[in-house]
């Protein structure tokens, strides 16, 4: 696979970690399987009973030119799978960080080897410390759908939440599109949301619906613990065309949830206004009201 280098170098952890990653390059057994469709040849056998004399063609090497001396064979072979094992080595300019941001998006492999998670995690760790908590329009108008029906996440995954926009530098690194890979949204790691710049600048619902479905990403995470969830997510997309993939079949169908039944409660969107509260009694003392 054809990396560019992305010039990433400005982000100290990140040059530290791709020094780390660089050391050798890391090969690994890999089974690729490889669909191949059904499909028909067509071949040319020649006719019993032609006869040299009438079709002279028919008994020397131009019987193929001569229709005359064939009959046509269909055969038809129905879909198959070629399975390859392979060895695949990372290129030494490609780092534990692109690996893991790749294998998530578009997988090669179902195993990503222990030495990139922990590579990875580094990087993970040191990048949620000095991201954002999730914007408060978004934290306040999520939590107010927090128990409410087809909603699994819960306050505790807004309040750990955190994320950076896929332009940072930081998010950069983690980002599908970095790799023209995808037409993501949003990607969550762990706890960390990264999000496209454009839902960042959204004033619609699907600002706060791209949130909810990588909240539920978030609740996955806490669910199956980190590491978990990222070598099933893997294996998964090794499986599922995207959309399919368990943990992103629940996070569409919880984003559409919210998209169909709470725009209006979290945008805010005033009630219709109640009648009037009835006139306070005036308090009488003595001979008559005072106002
Ligand atoms: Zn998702």
């Amino acid at each position: 696979m054809a990396l560019r280098n992305c010039g990433f170098v400005g982000a100290l952890v990140f040059a530290s970690i791709q020094v780390a990653g660089a050391q050798e390059p890391l090969c690994r057994d890999v089974v690729n399987v490889i669909d191949h469709p059904a499909n028909t040849f067509v071949s040319k056998i020649k006719k019993n009973g032609v006869k040299c004399f009438v079709f002279p063609d028919c008994c020397t090497g131009a019987w193929t030119g001569n229709a005359a001396c064939y009959v046509l064979n269909k055969t038809l072979v129905p879909p198959w799978q070629e399975i390859q094992h392979v060895t695949k080595c990372t290129p030494q300019v490609m780092t534990a960080v692109q690996e893991i941001a790749i294998e998530r998006t578009n997988p090669t492999t179902a195993v990503v080897p222990p030495e990139i998670y922990d590579l990875f995690r580094a990087y993970l760790d040191v990048t949620r410390t000095s991201a954002s908590p999730l914007p408060p329009d978004v934290k306040a108008g999520l939590q107010r759908i927090v128990g409410m029906p087809g909603i699994v996440w819960a306050q505790k995954d807004l309040d750990d939440a955190v994320y950076v926009s896929a332009s940072d530098i930081r998010g950069q690194p983690l980002f599908p599109a970095t790799y023209k890979l995808g037409g993501h949204d949003g990607i969550t790691y762990g706890t960390l949301i990264v999000v496209k710049d454009s839902v960042l600048a959204d004033k619609t619902c699907y600002r706060y619906e791209t949130f909810a479905h990588e909240l539920t990403h978030v609740f996955q995470n806490r669910q199956y613990g980190e590491n978990r969830f990222l070598a099933k997510y893997i294996l998964d997309a090794t499986r599922y065309s995207y959309t399919q993939i368990p943990f992103e079949a629940e996070a569409f169908a919880l984003q559409g949830y919210v998209a169909n039944h709470y725009c209006s409660l979290i945008m805010g969107v005033p009630e219709p206004p109640q009648p009037p509260p009835p006139p306070p009694r005036r308090i009488t003392r003595g001979g008559g009201a005072k106002d």
